[in-house]
């Protein structure tokens, strides 16, 4: 039986998975006609103890027939099922961010733990960079061109800044103190390992930081604006009807207030 290598989250490593079924998919992708393609595999974890059904994505880069290539290539497997990388929906996330996310969970699941500490500490600085830098933009440009230059914002002042500013709460601000710790080991060429629970909780602070700042202020905003919209004054029924009214008292005026209930809070006052 074929074997595909494939991370387990239940076992915690890469593993032979037994090979059960694949599908192909590919099309022609932009305006040049450069094909596109992946193929997802299905599969059971081989460990007697966990056997799970696992399933993969891998890229396609090579396409038979195309170019110069005898045959269909393509890229490491990575999981997709169960516990699938983690999906945001707000559309101010910026680039540099989602892809340094994207390339950690990669990295974490080919034990490649340095380098997912490296990845996740490149996505926290991003978002350090885009939530203060967009919120001091205004000022810049309202001050002389002088004012300030545009410096890189490092990490350590980021954070710092995000609890300053109330954007990150003490305990998140905590953990990205000892994430930034790790990302400094990381980042430089010391003797150091870090293991996959270590990497793995840098992760999840990774995840829900940006989750806090773009998808659930998002949320929040639209609840506000919710919120406000069920405030604004209803007009009420005599206001509605108004017009109504005005054309029907020109040939001969009805009694008004003949549907009304006498007492009703709730009945309109009468028009001016
Ligand atoms: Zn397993």
């Amino acid at each position: 039986m074929s074997t595909f290598i494939i991370d387990c989250p239940r076992c915690k490593a890469k593993v032979a998975a037994e090979h059960r079924g694949q599908v192909d998919w590919s099309y022609a992708g932009d305006d040049e006609g450069e094909p596109i393609g992946h193929r997802v595999v299905i599969g059971y974890c081989p460990s007697p103890s966990c056997q799970i059904p696992l399933v993969g994505r891998a890229e396609q880069f090579g396409f038979q027939g195309y170019q110069d290539w005898e045959d269909d290539v393509f890229g490491d497997v990575v999981r997709v099922y169960p516990e699938p990388a983690k999906v945001f929906t707000s559309y101010r996330i910026p680039g540099a961010l989602s892809h340094s996310l994207a390339e950690a969970d990669r990295c974490l699941q080919v034990g490649a733990n340095i380098a997912a500490c490296v990845m996740l500490g490149r996505a926290l600085e991003a978002l350090c960079r885009d939530v203060l830098q967009k919120a001091e933009k205004p000022e810049a440009t309202a001050n002389a061109p002088s004012a300030k230059p545009t410096k890189r914002l490092m990490l350590g002042t980021g954070i710092r800044e995000l609890r300053d500013r109330k954007i990150i709460d003490d305990r998140l601000y905590d953990w990205s103190v000892s994430l930034q710790a790790m990302r400094n080991l990381a980042a430089h060429p010391e003797d150091i390992t870090v293991s996959r629970e270590d990497a793995q909780d840098l992760q999840v602070f990774v995840n829900a930081i940006t989750e806090y700042v773009y998808d659930l202020t998002d949320r929040y905003e639209e609840f506000k604006e919710r919120e406000a919209e069920a405030k604004k004054p209803r007009r009420s029924i005599s206001e509605m009807f108004s017009c109504v009214a005005q054309l029907s008292t020109l040939p001969n005026p009805p009694e008004q207030n003949a549907s009304k209930t006498p007492g009703d809070p709730r009945t309109a006052p009468d028009m001016p």
